[in-house]
């Protein structure tokens, strides 16, 4: 009997015990407070428009997320049925398996939507947080030719958040952390706009040019570099940089240390041109034959004086007469570039001829012209020169450019670049 009274006792405490935890919120409220304060954590960061909310409790899956409503119809259907999809798609396995969604919307260009979609789930008891990035144009007849791998990112996981996939310079691609191998252990890799432009749509492209003021480079067309060595000159800097001007081009210009004060505004006007400047010595020194000492001098005392016009050190020298030895590879902080096409404009001084120079020369894509602005011959050739590239669709790009877009090469300081590095076949003599 006394055994029969304890184990009633027990039962009582039982019953006890669950009627106690009745009284704490149930499962269903604990789902719905907690989802809706994650939902307001997002509230601060939302710039376009409203949101809408799907709450739903099943103790053997739940599903909730927020997703925007923009006022534009066919934008909010597509987003609406995207998050749809996604709810509908998610297969719970075993009990409190959940999955809840939310997201930040912006605008990275024009008329083009940035969707950071936030997942947090629980599937078979194993949590995990990831960001994926959406792109969507506004307008869905123009976003069905918005290629694909600009649609949708890879999915993230949500410690590495740190790019969105468009922004000023590049398209990021986003990778999940273990779906490659990345030497520096980064799960992003940045495009510059310059590659994918060509496989942008024309909604796109002319956006990104328009918003951010950049000069084009499709990386898919010809592109030549025209330098002009031994400046600047007191009359012909100007006269150039107006010819380039008139193009829509650019150049680049390796000057001479001592000569910068004959122009200083003319070497400032092709910086702010786009035109690259680059260094050729202070006072047009041969550094093969020249001292550690002198080299040394020749390079810094240059790079003073482009400093206080500038207010930058050029990245790249032309050895003067393409003269490089040893002890200037070890010295130069800057890259070295020489040329492929050698004009001989120097010599000829003959507008005809050193234009005819150019024209001769064959396939001139990815190559490095020679020219100089000191004398007057070479900037008539130019009045020729620049147009018939552009006429023969040549893009004019600087040395840098080219060695970044069309080589893909990193330039290395005291490293010298010549006809063997933009061409298989060196075009001088
Ligand atoms: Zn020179």
């Amino acid at each position: 009997m006394k055994k029969i009274i304890r184990s009633v006792a027990m039962a009582f405490a039982v019953i006890m015990i669950i009627q106690f935890s009745s009284c704490a919120p149930s499962a269903k409220s604990v789902f719905k407070t907690e989802v809706t304060e994650w939902f307001e954590s997002f509230d601060a960061d939302q710039t376009v428009g409203k949101s809408k909310q799907v709450i739903e409790y099943n103790k053997d899956g739940s599903v909730a997320y927020e997703y925007p409503v923009t006022g534009t119809k066919d934008f909010d259907t597509r987003i609406e049925g995207l998050f749809n999809k996604f709810a509908a798609d998610f297969a719970p396995v075993a009990q409190g398996d959940k999955l809840v969604m939310s997201y930040k919307l912006y605008s990275p260009a024009k008329d083009v939507y940035g969707l950071e979609l936030v997942t947090k789930a629980v599937l078979n008891g194993e949590q995990r947080e990831e960001v994926s990035y959406i792109n969507f144009v506004k307008d869905i007849e123009q976003d069905k030719e918005f290629p694909e791998m600009l649609q949708k990112m890879a999915v993230i996981e949500a410690s590495d958040r740190t790019k969105t996939p468009l922004d000023k310079d590049n398209v990021t691609f986003l990778y999940k952390t273990d779906a490659i191998t990345v030497i520096d252990g980064t799960s992003s890799v940045d495009v510059p706009y310059v590659y994918v432009r060509p496989y942008l749509p024309e909604l796109i492209k002319s956006n990104v040019q328009q918003d951010e003021n950049i000069r084009v480079i499709d990386v898919t067309k010809k592109m030549v570099a025209v330098t002009y060595d031994d400046g600047p000159h007191g009359v012909y800097t100007k006269q150039l940089l107006d010819i380039l001007e008139q193009n829509n081009a650019v150049a680049t210009f390796y000057e001479v240390g001592s000569n910068l004060s004959i122009a200083p505004e003319q070497v400032k006007r092709a910086s702010d041109m786009g035109c690259e400047i680059g260094s050729h010595t202070w006072s047009h020194a041969n550094l093969q034959t020249s001292s550690e000492t002198k080299i040394k001098q020749q390079l810094d005392d240059a790079n003073k004086k482009f400093e206080e016009i500038l207010g930058y050190i050029p990245k790249t020298l032309r050895p003067p007469y393409g003269a490089v030895g040893s002890a200037v590879k070890e010295i130069s902080e800057q890259a070295m570039i020489g040329w492929s096409v050698d004009t001989e404009d120097w010599r000829y001084r003959n507008a005809g001829t050193v234009f005819n120079s150019v024209k001769n020369a064959g396939n001139l894509d990815g190559d490095v012209i020679l020219l100089h602005s000191i004398h007057k011959t070479s900037i008539e050739a130019s009045k020729d020169i620049i147009p018939w590239l552009i006429d023969n669709g040549y893009q004019l790009v600087t040395v840098s450019e080219l060695m970044k877009y069309r080589y893909e090469q990193i330039l290395e300081p005291g490293e010298f670049y010549t006809y063997n590095y933009f061409d298989n076949e060196p075009k001088t003599k």
